[in-house]
């Protein structure tokens, strides 16, 4: 698979001595997994390497090795090479890409977003992958690297949360394989099961209370929305819905589920969920965001009235034009 980018890469990295690793803001377990994996890897390819997001890494994945060494403001901006993990547009490397002086370094964009813009000067690039770690798994050992106990628990990480623990529409035999490969290279699945996807703090726990309380049915789609501050009175300080949006999409009545969610800087950051025969891809990129075609989401400028009526408004014209289909 992907012969002549893997080659291109290779060469790529060949010329390249400071490399600039980046992954999307608001990282989730495979943008953190995938981060730390391409560490781990450039380690032991004795390349010098930086490990940055614009956001820090949640607590819970303080169990991955190099977790430590993501930078959120670079110290330097010297790089002659960025990959770019789990990230489907430029956009969504931040401000650690965009404040780079210019001419920006050449780009190697790893990921697996279907609405992924092939922004990279090379484009490691599959929508059949549940992961961005997944693409790792295959193009890591291509360069030489040897999956070490710490890098296979970097790429399961990214497996098991990115597939909700192996539940998502996308799981292939090919899913177990890799997984399978990366518990005999030393991952432990149950320590990545607890402590990436099971363990929660209360305040999680306070906010889908909130979630669920706000929750409205109309047309096929279950949504709520958390304000700034009902969102601040749960203690919840983390980017995204924290699987509340699951929660509502894996509803029988639900078409779509939707979670609104207003932040200090007036901004709203939208998650959506659907199960075929819907898809949110297009919703979603249609509102600037992007994603998969069943997790999708975006971020939009408040009031967070006027984001919902939008919001609201063209996912009710999704469920319409698409419940034609089936
Ligand atoms: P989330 O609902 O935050 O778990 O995100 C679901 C999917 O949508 C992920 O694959 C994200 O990469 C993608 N996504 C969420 N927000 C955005 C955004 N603002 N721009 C592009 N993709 C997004
Ligand atoms: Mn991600
Ligand atoms: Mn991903």
């Amino acid at each position: 698979m992907f012969a002549y980018e893997i080659e291109a890469s290779k060469a790529l990295l060949a010329k390249a001595s400071r490399i600039l690793v980046i992954t999307h803001i608001a990282p989730d377990g495979d943008a953190i997994g995938a981060l730390t994996a391409v560490g781990l890897g450039l380690e032991q390819l004795n390349k010098q390497f930086t490990l940055a997001c614009d956001d820090q890494a949640p607590n819970r994945f303080s169990f991955l090795t190099l977790v430590d060494r993501l930078q959120t403001v670079l110290t330097h901006n010297a790089y002659d090479l960025v990959i770019a993990v789990d990230c489907g547009d430029m956009q969504r490397m931040g401000c650690v890409f965009a404040d780079l002086p210019d001419p920006k370094p050449p780009i190697i964009n790893l990921d697996h977003h279907v609405t992924n813009t092939m922004f990279g000067d090379v484009n490691v690039v599959d929508p059949k992958a549940n992961s961005a770690t997944e693409v790792l798994y295959y193009w890591l050992p291509a360069l030489g690297v040897t999956l070490t106990p710490p890098l296979a628990l970097s790429l399961l990480t990214g497996i098991v949360t990115d597939t909700l623990g192996f539940r998502t529409v996308g799981v292939t035999p090919r899913t177990f394989e890799a997984a399978g490969d990366l518990m005999r290279a030393g991952a432990d699945l149950t320590l990545v099961m607890s402590e990436a996807l099971t363990l929660k703090p209360l305040s999680t726990l306070r906010l889908w209370q909130m979630g669920l309380n706000n929750m409205r049915f109309e047309d096929g789609l279950l949504w709520s929305v958390i304000s700034n501050e009902e969102r601040k009175a749960t203690g919840f300080e983390g980017i995204g819905s924290a699987g509340l949006v699951n929660m509502l999409a894996d509803v029988y009545q639900a078409a779509i589920g939707a979670v609104l969610m207003a932040y200090d800087d007036g901004k709203v950051y939208v998650s959506f969920r659907c199960r075929p025969p819907y898809s949110v891809s297009e919703l979603a990129l249609n509102l600037g965001g992007g994603g998969h075609p069943l997790a999708a989401g975006c971020t939009l400028e408040g009031p967070l009235s006027k984001v919902q009526e939008m919001v609201v408004a063209m996912a009710k014209e999704t469920i319409r034009s698409q419940s034609q289909l089936s």
